[in-house]
């Protein structure tokens, strides 16, 4: 019996140990090949599972489809169907047509899942922090899994220790690549429940982006992202935000948390550590989208686990990482543009055709087309790279 330890039940835990369970299950009865059998124990410092819900809940149906994640219906609070993008001028870009998507009651995802992972045979241990204690499980010869977000103290772990010297690899630190995360979730009754709104500019959101996600009963979820350096600013960035669109409001919950923008390092597994979710980080880049990323890489790790093979994590994720990288190139461009480029790429997409309702892969697409309908951008582009 291989002992997993996760630290960590958001999305990227809950999605590793249910897939583990669900395998021990299902592989057993069938004897269908030789998947080891598991004890999964997922440690998590929260009282509840899943609360407060510290994310949009946003799920694009590209990237869902991509990595097989179907939520359960009941969880679903809106469904996209209108995506506008406005320009720091105030003009702005809509996607109008498809299914771009839903936003999600992630609180209850997670605890669905939870309730499975249990039902199963996992265990799940709350309101327990895991600190240095986890070179106990590491040195036990237990697999574990780094699933504890953005602070990761199992990634702390990894960067600290003569381990990685051991497994002969390294893992380097995030760096600056983090960007924070402010959040409220108040009433605007009269938006519109199948509609997101973001905005770009200086004076919202530099570096970053501000949004408004339907989450129903005529609630949204407003906020706005931007680099740590600039952490500082982004209360009263959000609250200048949303003055724009109510003249009071109270809050239901109000969130801060770090979103990572890192490239993907090369390797997720260290001797017996998997890293997987924001902890890797395999956060996309340019949107700060996490959750699809935490599943998919979580199901990779326990396809890894169970197999008894941890080295084959990184070819399961190696399509993941590919597409990484190239959001991150193109973060770093989008980083480095003015106000005045993007009232430039609005206008530019404002006559643009739709491939795709991928709204990251059109906005990459967008740039691309600015870039070639501006050779001005180019030096820029380029430098940004
Ligand atoms: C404001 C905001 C809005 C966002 N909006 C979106 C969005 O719309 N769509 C999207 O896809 N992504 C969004 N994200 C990103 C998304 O929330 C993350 O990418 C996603 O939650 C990553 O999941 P995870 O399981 O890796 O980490 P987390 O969700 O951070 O889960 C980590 C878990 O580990 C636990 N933990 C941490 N440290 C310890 C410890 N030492 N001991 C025990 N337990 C510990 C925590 O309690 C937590 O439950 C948003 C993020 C923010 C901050």
């Amino acid at each position: 019996m291989v002992g997993v330890d996760i630290v960590g039940a958001g999305p990227a835990g809950l999605a590793t140990a249910l897939e583990i369970v669900q395998r021990n299950t299902r592989e057993q009865v069938w004897w269908l090949n030789q998947a080891m059998p598991c004890a999964v124990t997922v440690y998590d410092e929260k009282e509840k599972i899943g609360e407060p819900q510290r994310c949009a809940g946003g799920v694009g149906l590209w990237m869902a489809g991509r990595v097989g994640f179907e939520p359960p219906p009941n969880t679903i609070v809106a469904n996209v169907r209108r995506v506008t993008i406005y320009a720091p001028n105030g003009k702005y870009w809509e996607m109008k047509g498809m299914n771009y998507g839903y936003v999600l009651d992630r609180t209850k995802l997670e605890q669905i899942w939870a309730e499975q992972v249990q039902n199963l045979g996992g265990l799940i241990i709350q309101k327990r922090i895991v600190k240095e204690d986890i070179a106990c499980s590491v040195h036990v010869g237990n697999v574990v899994v780094g699933a504890d977000g953005p602070n990761s103290v199992v990634r702390q772990f990894l960067t600290q220790q003569d381990y990685l010297y051991l497994q002969n690899k390294q893992l380097q630190p995030l760096g600056q690549d983090m960007h924070i995360g402010v959040q409220k979730t108040i009433m605007m009754d009269y938006y519109p429940q199948d509609l997101i709104e973001v905005y770009f500019g200086e004076k919202v959101a530099p570096k970053g982006y501000a949004w408004i996600f339907p989450c129903g009963n005529g609630m949204v979820r407003i906020g706005l992202g931007v680099p740590v350096e600039l952490g500082s600013q982004a209360g009263a960035l959000l609250e200048r935000f949303i003055a724009r669109h109510v003249v009071e409001y109270e809050a239901k919950c109000s969130i801060a948390k770090q979103i990572p923008t890192a490239r993907m390092p090369k390797k997720g597994v260290y001797g017996n550590v998997v890293l997987v979710g924001d902890a890797l980080p395999a956060t996309d880049p340019l949107t700060g989208g996490g959750i699809c990323q935490a599943i998919m890489t979580g199901k990779a790790a326990a396809e890894a686990i169970v197999y008894g093979d941890l080295e084959c994590y990184d070819s399961l994720i190696a399509w993941l990482r590919k597409e990484n990288h190239r959001r991150y190139r193109m973060k770093t461009v989008i980083c480095s543009l003015k106000d005045q480029d993007f009232n430039d790429l609005i206008e530019t997409m404002r006559s643009f055709h739709l491939k795709s309702s991928s709204i990251g892969k059109e906005l990459r697409r967008g740039v691309v087309h600015l870039i070639r309908k501006k050779p001005r951008l180019i030096g820029k582009f380029f430098k940004a790279l």
